[in-house]
């Protein structure tokens, strides 16, 4: 669970985050949605202290964020994080890729981390790519690649911040089908995405950004057949 009070973020004199409240409970699903700028990449860095807030109160499964005696490591192993540009280690198989973490933790010694490391390549659509190279691999596998590696850590939570928008459009859907089935397994996710249809079909709630405010929240259909915020209007006309 994670549950986030009046946080704010400024880099100088640019105020990002302005007081931004949202509890993710465990199991569900937010997709967040907003122009670009108005700070819902900065959000999902926060709740991992990528970046430094200014103030508020960041708590996940418990533990305070912000205070200094928290194990930040720890609850960095617990949240798996998918970015646009999935840096997979170019010199490592897609295998030993998925394998690092987990061994190099030492949360699992190597036959267990490679029968689990098997596991999350099937759950991904790629076992039979386990012993190709990155560079070997299309944009949308090396994103399924990237999310088998956040998953490897046995996160209890999953960020991804556009996971799709630099992959070719035919490589998508797998991508998004990947995201949907760990949805209905239950993982608590929160997701920046463009995909509309994504968030239709698979958030529990829909977020809304602009200008560094929660603007607008609810059920897929509230927010996108009955929007009441006039910028979650516009933005909405402009993307469905
Ligand atoms: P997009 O949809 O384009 O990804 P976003 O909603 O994710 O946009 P952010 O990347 O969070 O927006 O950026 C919000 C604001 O913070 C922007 O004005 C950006 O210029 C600024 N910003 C982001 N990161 C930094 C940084 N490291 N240093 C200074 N300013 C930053
Ligand atoms: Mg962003």
């Amino acid at each position: 669970k994670v549950s986030v009070k009046d946080l704010h973020k400024s880099y100088g004199d640019n105020e990002v985050l302005k007081g931004i409240n949202l509890d993710v409970q465990e199991n569900e699903v937010v997709v967040m949605i907003g122009p670009s700028g108005s700070g819902k990449s900065t959000f999902l860095r926060t709740l991992n202290k990528l970046e430094e807030p200014t103030s508020g109160e960041i708590t996940i499964n418990g533990s305070n964020l912000l205070d200094p005696k928290t194990n930040l490591n720890k609850i960095r192993e617990n949240i798996g994080m998918v970015f646009q540009h999935f840096n997979l280690f170019p010199h490592l198989t897609v295998l030993q890729n998925v394998m690092l973490a987990p061994t190099e933790l030492k949360k699992a010694d190597s036959s267990e981390a490679k029968k689990e490391a098997l596991d999350l390549l099937d759950q991904v659509g790629l076992r039979e790519k386990a012993d190709a190279m990155p560079a070997q691999l299309s944009g949308g596998q090396k994103q399924r690649v990237a999310i088998a590696r956040a998953l490897a850590m046995k996160p209890s939570i999953m960020l991804f911040d556009e996971p799709t928008s630099a992959l070719d459009p035919e490589m998508v859907g797998d991508v998004l089908a990947v995201m949907k089935d760990l949805a209905e397994k239950g993982m608590t996710m929160i997701v920046v995405t463009h995909e509309m249809g994504f968030a239709k079909q698979v958030a529990d709630r829909v977020v809304f950004f602009a200008d560094g405010y929660i603007r607008e929240q609810g059920t897929p259909q509230e927010v996108f057949d009955n929007p009441q915020d006039p910028r979650a209007k516009d933005f909405l006309d402009k993307v469905l």
